[in-house]
């Protein structure tokens, strides 16, 4: 995430949903395996605990489908798009995403690839020809004025829903109120329910009351964090600039560009922030264009792009083009479903429903297509991933690689149990019945390790040193690691419970000077070096631990080079989906 353009609290409610994934890097093209380090943008666990409340809302009456979102956002104002956070419907149904590209700027520069017109807020419609350099500036700027709060999330809190929180937290004296994000749509005769609860302490708005409200209640051993909401949007007057610096018109606070025949346009200087060097380059991109302000009052470029568009953007980030179309169609699936999940979630404080790092989905506009993704793309519009029995929209979450045997969701993020997302082996079904008890139990762990040579993310191209890895912690690693967790050289790592995956929920830590407990599997796996997965076992060979562990990432969901491989041996994408996403079936909804 950008520095300076979100406020830091805001990515404790309003982004992160601790989902982040690895993006599928194909065997043939790296050198050496991403490195965890990819992970970066997920949340610490804290954060994971809260954005993740379980959503104990009831289920809407599907007898009365809640309305449509409102079509023709064009015609509206741009800020309730920018600010509403809502899935908003072209006319032809499809959804309309936005996406914050670079904020927190002074000046922001771009180019219509074709002729265009620029709305200017507040004033009239310019019309720019094609390849103009045209320069967006503020001033009489008016940040946006935030409303702070103190949240409550509870460690381990799955299956206990916010209202009952709600009581146990009021026993200890604490006045708490309930807060609804996210909002309910029918699309399609289908639901997308995106709604969740959150436990917010009452307080006078303040950030100090916030600030205070949280360290009290860390006091009394709740996880709570800081949050904000925008109770007054940022304004200013933006002014519209042509060739050598010609006034063209003024904006009041946003301006909306739109390009014939969807020639696109070209944004100046995009920041590249997966980086350390955060790189500028000027990246094009085929829809809306929005400039307007961010909550601290920056220039912020937020593209309006329908959501097939997005994916043609986002697949070839997330899985190469060479893999078989069958698995890039789950893929295609899948990213839909996930952008669908995530809208009314994430950047709540800001002016954009998604943002275009890894943290959201790793997005670079125009740049990465290839005609093989945009296939599958074509070929699955408007297809999502639906509950068979109950028709709501599953989060399509999805990781690099399960080990053989994927996880929970509830194990890996401490949320409230998806029917959806169950761990399962990932395996031929003769194999697979072997397993079937799952991998809990360590000894079925480590021979499971040994074996599952039938999995499905272990046939070529799949690369088996992911599949199988081994992490040795001699001993000046284990003092170190030790150190940073506060109970000097670790003299024993002992795992005291694990998922169906025998991936690692809790891990006890016993050092020379303490002993400490973590959970969930991020901040262990995060807390041992960045492992690869939480799916290994320990062995003590001299002074050293050695780890032996399989998989690369959380394992929920759609496994990607177990999908490249179900579609070598001849399995269709929905055969694809309905394994990895448990009693899920694909629906066309527009
Ligand atoms: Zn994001
Ligand atoms: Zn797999």
């Amino acid at each position: 995430m950008k520095q300076g353009w979100l406020l830091p609290a805001v990515a404790i409610s309003a982004c992160l949903s601790g989902r982040a994934t690895l993006p599928l890097q194909p065997a043939e093209q790296v050198e050496a395996p991403p490195e965890p380090a990819a992970e970066v943008e997920e949340p610490s666990p804290a954060e994971a605990d809260l954005a993740e409340l379980p959503p104990p809302l009831p289920p809407p009456d599907l007898a009365a489908p809640p309305a449509p979102p409102p079509a023709g956002a064009g015609v509206a104002d741009p800020l309730d798009l920018l600010w509403g956070h809502r899935l908003e419907l072209s006319a032809q149904g499809e959804p309309l995403i936005t996406i914050g590209l670079m904020g927190g700027q002074r000046e922001i520069a771009f180019r219509p690839r074709g002729p265009g017109r620029i709305a200017l807020r507040g004033g009239s419609v310019v019309e720019v020809p094609a390849g103009v350099r045209l320069v967006v500036r503020v001033h009489d700027v008016r940040p946006a004025r935030f409303a702070w709060s103190a949240v409550i999330a509870e460690e381990g809190s799955a299956g206990q829903n916010a209202r009952a929180r709600k009581g146990a937290i009021e026993a200890l004296g604490v006045a708490a109120r309930l807060r609804v994000t996210g909002a309910v749509y029918g699309i399609g005769g289908r639901v997308v329910d995106t709604r969740r609860e959150q436990l917010a302490v009452e307080g006078d708005g303040s950030e100090a009351a916030a600030r205070a409200a949280v360290e009290a209640l860390r006091a009394r051993g709740l996880v709570a964090s800081l949050d904000q909401e925008v109770v007054e949007r940022p304004a200013g007057t933006l002014e519209l600039l042509g060739p050598g610096g010609a006034p063209l018109g003024v904006a009041d606070t946003a301006l909306t560009l739109e390009v014939e025949a969807d020639s696109g346009f070209l944004v100046e200087g995009v920041e590249n922030g997966l980086g350390a060097a955060r790189a500028r380059e000027d990246r094009s991109y085929k829809g809306r264009l929005l400039v307007t302000l961010d909550a601290g009052g920056g220039l912020t470029a937020v593209h309006g792009v329908p959501l097939e568009e997005l994916l043609r953007g986002i697949v070839p980030s997330e899985m190469p083009a060479s893999a078989p179309l069958e698995a890039l169609k789950a893929q295609a699936v899948t990213a839909r479903s996930n952008v669908m999940a995530q809208v009314g979630l994430r950047h709540l404080a800001d002016p954009f429903m998604l943002c275009a790092e890894v943290h959201c989905q790793a997005y670079r506009g125009d740049g990465a297509r290839t005609a093989r993704t945009d296939e599958a793309v074509l070929a699955t519009r408007g297809e999502a991933l639906f509950g068979s029995d109950d028709r709501r929209l599953v989060d399509g979450v999805y990781s690099a690689m399960c080990g053989g045997y994927g996880e929970d969701n509830d194990t890996v993020w401490g949320e409230a149990p998806s029917p959806r997302l169950r761990g399962r082996p990932d395996l031929p079904p003769e194999e697979a019945r072997r397993w079937a008890g799952g991998l809990a139990r360590e000894p079925t762990l480590r021979a499971f390790l040994a074996a599952a040579r039938g999995a499905y993310c272990r046939l070529p191209p799949a690369r088996r040193d992911r599949f199988r890895w081994e992490r040795r912690l001699d001993s000046s690693r284990l003092q170190e690691l030790g150190e940073a967790l506060g109970v000097g050289r670790i003299e024993a790592l002992r795992v005291t419970s694990r998922g169906v995956s025998g991936r690692a929920r809790t891990l006890r830590v016993e050092g020379e000077r303490g002993t400490v407990e973590l959970s969930p599997e991020l901040r262990i796996r995060r807390a041992l070096g960045d492992l690869p997965s939480a799916m290994f076992v320990i062995d003590r060979e001299g002074s050293s631990l050695v780890l032996r562990g399989g998989g690369w990432g959380h394992g929920v969901g759609l496994c990607q080079w177990g999908a490249v491989g179900r579609a070598m041996t001849g399995q269709g994408y929905q055969e694809i989906l309905r394994a990895y996403f448990a009693g899920a079936e694909v629906a066309k909804v527009y």
